[in-house]
C-alpha cells in the first residue's frame, strides 16, 4: 500500500531548514506523492509556491501543490498554476481554503474568483494536462447542511473532473468507510475514484488541540480517553506515554484501513518525519535506516 506526507510551507529561515531535514528523510522511503499546502498572506504565499517548485526540481520525490481560491482573482489563480507548471508540477490539489484569520466565520467569494472548489476544477483542467484532486470530508463539510449534500457536491467536484480526493484527517475509521459508501452509492462512476484518507499521528496533548482545530471536530471520546489515560495523574501529563498511544492509535487506525483496501495513506506531518515514520515502521514499512531528528 502506498503512502504520501503532507508539508506546510515554512515561515522563516530555520522552518525551510526543518522542513528540507524531513523531507530528505522521507525521500529515502519512497512516498507515492508529498502534498504542500497553500496557506493565506503573501509572503507565505511566494514561499509556498518556490518550496513547491523546489520539491519538483531538487528532489525525486512528486510533489502535489495544494492551491485555494482565498483572496484570489481567476486571473491571479491561472497565474500561479502558470508558475506551478513552470516549475515541472503536474498535481493540483484543489479546495476553496477558509476566510483567513477566522476558518469558521463566514466565506467571502474574492469579486473576480470562484464560489466553490468545484469552478476551479474546471479551470485548473481547462489550462492543460494537470491531475487534479479534491477535498473530502468524512463527517461532512461543517458548512455542508447535510451530509447527503456534502455527497452530492463532492461527487460534482469529481465530475468536474477531478481524480481522486484526499479526506480530511478523522479518528474513527468508520467515518471513512461510511463517506466512502455513501459517495459509491451516490454516484457509483465518480465513487470508483480513489478516497486517500488523511491520518495524524498524536504526539502529545497538546498535539490533540492541534487535530481539533484543523478537521474543526473534536476526537472521539474513546480516542481523548486513551490518551488521557496514558497522560495519568503524573504532574508533567506523562508526555512519553501520550506519545506512544498516539503512535499506537495512528497505526491501528492505518493497519485497519490498509485492511480495508484504502488506496494509500497520506500522513500530516507537520515537516516532522519522526513520528509518521513509527508509524510506518510499525505497519512493516521499508524504511532505511537513518538519523532521524526531531
Ligand atoms: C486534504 C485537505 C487539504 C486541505 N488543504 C488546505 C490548504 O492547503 N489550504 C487551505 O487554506 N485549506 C486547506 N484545506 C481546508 C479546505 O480549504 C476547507 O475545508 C474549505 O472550507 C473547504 O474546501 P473545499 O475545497 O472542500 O470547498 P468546496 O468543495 O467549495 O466546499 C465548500 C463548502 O461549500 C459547499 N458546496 C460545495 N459545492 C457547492 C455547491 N455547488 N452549492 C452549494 N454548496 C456547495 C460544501 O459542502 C462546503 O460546505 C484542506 C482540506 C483538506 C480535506
Amino acid at each position: 500500500m502506498p503512502f504520501s506526507v503532507e508539508f506546510n510551507p515554512p515561515r522563516d529561515a530555520p522552518a525551510e531548514a526543518r522542513l528540507w531535514r524531513a523531507v530528505r528523510q522521507f525521500e529515502r522511503m519512497h512516498p507515492a506523492f508529498v502534498s504542500m499546502t497553500y496557506g493565506a498572506g503573501g509572503s507565505t504565499r511566494d514561499r509556498t509556491v518556490r518550496v513547491t517548485g523546489a520539491l519538483a526540481q531538487e528532489t525525486t520525490l512528486l510533489p502535489v501543490a495544494h492551491l485555494t481560491a482565498v483572496e484570489h482573482s481567476v486571473a491571479e489563480l491561472r497565474s500561479l498554476v502558470g508558475s506551478y507548471a513552470d516549475s515541472g508540477i503536474r498535481n493540483i490539489l484543489v479546495l476553496r481554503g477558509d476566510p483567513p484569520g477566522d476558518p469558521l466565520g463566514a466565506w467571502q467569494r474574492h469579486p473576480d474568483g470562484v464560489e466553490y472548489a468545484e469552478e476551479l476544477v474546471r479551470i485548473v483542467r481547462d489550462l492543460g494536462d494537470f491531475h487534479v484532486g479534491v477535498a473530502s470530508f468524512p463527517q461532512g463539510h461543517h458548512r455542508s447542511p447535510d451530509l447527503d449534500s456534502d455527497t452530492a457536491f463532492l461527487a460534482a467536484k469529481l465530475r468536474a473532473g477531478a481524480e481522486y480526493s484526499i479526506t480530511q484527517m478523522f479518528f474513527d475509521v468508520e467515518h471513512y468507510l461510511r463517506l466512502r459508501d455513501r459517495v459509491q452509492k451516490f454516484d457509483p462512476i465518480e465513487g470508483a475514484k480513489p478516497i486517500i484518507p488523511e491520518l495524524m499521528p498524536i504526539t502529545s496533548l497538546r498535539t490533540v488541540a492541534r487535530a481539533e482545530e484543523l478537521c474543526g471536530r473534536t476526537l472521539p471520546p474513546a480516542v481523548l480517553a486513551r490518551l488521557h489515560k496514558a497522560a495519568g495523574d503524573a504532574p508533567d501529563g506523562n508526555p512519553a506515554a501520550v506519545r506512544e498511544a498516539g503512535i499506537e492509535i495512528a497505526t491501528e487506525m492505518a493497519q485497519r484501513l490498509i485492511d480495508e483496501g484504502a488506496p494509500c495513506l497520506h500522513f500530516i506531518t507537520l515537516n516532522f518525519a519522526k513520528a509518521t515514520t513509527e508509524v510506518l515502521t510499525n505497519l512493516g514499512y521499508g524504511v532505511t535506516a537513518a538519523p532521524i531528528s526531531a
